[in-house]
């Protein structure tokens, strides 16, 4: 006879969940009280019978009006996501599923803990996030209370793999890894938004560029922006950190009903339910550029591959490494981009630049670092200066963010302009605050995974796959760091912590990024 599990709920997750047990060879007794919820499930397992051919699974699924004494080896808790309805649900679990029978809740937001306090033997609770849709995502965050049992907590990863689906330990800490690691990704967007860097269809473009399935906009108008700031409120109401504090804006629009997709309009307006996205082409090369001469300073990753693809642009780019060989730049530079090292502040280097260099030449410089707008105030020429944003590697990012400098020349965003489409990349004109937007997005996404790491919520490989199969990063974030330096994201957020606040600032483990790439840095170096 096959093993039977119970779960308890049967709306868009209770269903999911229930279904893919049945699928694993589980027998599934599903508590619901709702007609509607059992209407729509059933349609929901019609049309994966036809779908996948398999209409025989959904048959081991026995529903029922209340919950009964069972003699199943776990139940899972789905129901709406309410407190006090919870404990009721977990006080009844404890009587109907004797023990050893494991007690799961699916709760996104409260402590499993705290759940865990209507069960006689603690031992057994464990919290087993699935995420949605249950059918199709893999991870499943699985939860450990400080009480939960080391037996008990090896019978859910095993149940969690029967699934088919990947289980990750998570310490019972708001938000777990996803909800919690994902909330910058939203919350800086948002503050990115109220800043004016950019309008949503552009900020979204540019997430998109460095890998995001979907841009913080438009994916908070899948989610619901009611949704969204729900699991908002919740971790900041638990953690009372400010950086986690909601954004006024959000509130905004809930309170006026533009809630995303399911109300026709959130940050984009559905019409059919299809929004207009913002999508850019590059035009095709011209071929080498035989007229500029373009000179390139920096040292590293970023700068390697900047030098080799703008190399395939002009036929002639000459590049020195460090600060003390700048005198060995082509004294007829039409072009200077400055990478330097990526984390320390320009801003005597372009001053000096300014000093040798006639008005002619262009000046790009990384605008991560440095604060550009106070840069430009002190050179002879500041409508030559443009700034630039290539956050980690360039072969991972489609579209970068160029500063729309008040003291620019038009001539030279233009050929700032040029200069990025002539490697294949797009560019969206950004306002010039601390990290832009990407620098300010995905340096605090990979500052919460290390402090996530740092509180043990989670490790750094873990957090890093659990980030890829629930939220559908195109790389983990700790990862991530690493590709971008943990020097860089600590002058970057550094950079931002003085502008908005000591929240925001880099987390002292960031150096462990470094690691591995210390060695490779030239022994010269010439900062400041
Ligand atoms: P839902 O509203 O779709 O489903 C909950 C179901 O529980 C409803 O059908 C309701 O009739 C039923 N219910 C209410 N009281 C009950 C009771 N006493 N006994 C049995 N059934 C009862 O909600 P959902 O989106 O499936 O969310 C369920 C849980 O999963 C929540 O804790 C939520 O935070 C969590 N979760 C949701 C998502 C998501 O994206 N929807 C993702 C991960 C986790």
């Amino acid at each position: 006879m096959a093993e039977k599990i119970v779960v308890v709920g049967g709306g868009t997750m209770g269903a999911g969940i229930a279904l893919v047990a049945a699928k694993a060879g589980f027998d599934v007794e599903i508590v619901e009280p709702d007609q509607g919820a059992r209407d729509r499930a059933a349609a929901a397992y019609e049309r994966d019978a036809q779908r996948s051919g398999d209409s025989s699974s959904s048959r081991r699924i026995v529903w029922k009006y209340a919950l009964e004494r069972s003699d199943a080896v776990l139940a899972i808790e789905a129901v709406p996501e309410r407190f006090h309805l919870k404990r009721e649900v977990f006080a009844q679990l404890d009587e109907a599923l004797p023990a050893p029978a494991l007690l799961a809740t699916n709760t996104s937001s409260f402590s499993v803990a705290e759940l865990a306090d209507e069960v006689a033997d603690p031992r057994r609770v464990v919290g087993m996030h699935f995420f949605n849709p249950p059918q199709r995502m893999q991870l499943v965050e699985v939860v450990a209370t400080e009480r939960t049992g080391d037996a008990e907590l090896e019978s859910a990863l095993l149940f969690v793999e029967r699934l088919g689906k990947r289980g990750i330990i998570a310490a019972d800490t708001p938000g777990f890894i996803v909800n919690r690691v994902a909330r910058p990704y939203y919350l800086q967007s948002l503050r990115a938004l109220e800043l004016g860097v950019a309008s949503a269809p552009e900020l979204d473009a540019l997430a998109r560029g460095v890998g995001f399935r979907m841009g913080p906009f438009e994916l908070m108008d899948l989610i619901g922006l009611d949704v969204n700031l729900a699991t908002s409120d919740s971790v900041f109401e638990r953690t009372l950190a400010g950086r986690f504090e909601p954004v006024e804006l959000q509130r905004r629009m809930v309170a006026q009903g533009r809630l995303g997709r399911k109300t026709g309009a959130g940050f984009y307006e559905y019409r059919d339910g299809n929004a207009e996205r913002l999508e850019l082409t590059v035009p095709p090369s011209a071929g080498i550029d035989e007229e500029e001469v373009v000179g390139l300073i920096g040292y590293g990753g970023r700068a390697d591959e900047l030098a080799e693809m703008l190399a395939q642009s002009y036929r002639v780019v000459a590049r020195v490494e460090t600060d003390d060989r700048l005198a060995e730049l082509p004294a007829d530079a039409t072009i200077l981009i400055d990478a330097s090292d990526g984390a320390a502040d320009r801003s005597e280097v372009l001053a000096q630049l300014d000093a040798s260099y006639g008005a002619e030449c262009v000046i790009i410089a990384d605008a991560y670092a440095s604060d550009l707008t106070a840069c430009a105030a002190r050179l002879r020429h500041s409508e030559r200066l443009a700034g630039y944003g290539v956050l980690g590697l360039l072969s991972s990012q489609a579209t970068i963010e160029l500063v729309d400098l008040e003291t620019a020349s038009d001539d030279t965003l233009e050929l700032a302009q040029d200069i990025f489409a002539g490697i294949g990349r797009a560019s969206i004109l950004v306002e010039d605050v601390p990290g832009l937007f990407l620098g300010r997005t995905v340096g605090s996404i990979v500052n919460e995974a290390m402090i996530a790491v740092a509180e043990d919520v989670a490790s750094a490989e873990d957090v890093d796959e659990a980030m890829m199969l629930g939220a559908n990063y195109p790389i983990g974030p700790v990862a991530w760091g690493r590709e971008i330096g943990g020097a860089r994201l600590r002058r970057i957020l550094k950079r931002l912590a003085d502008a908005d606040g000591e929240g925001y600032a880099p987390h002292r483990s960031l150096w462990v990024l470094d690691m591995e790439e210390a060695a490779e840095a030239p022994s010269e170096e010439v900062t400041q």
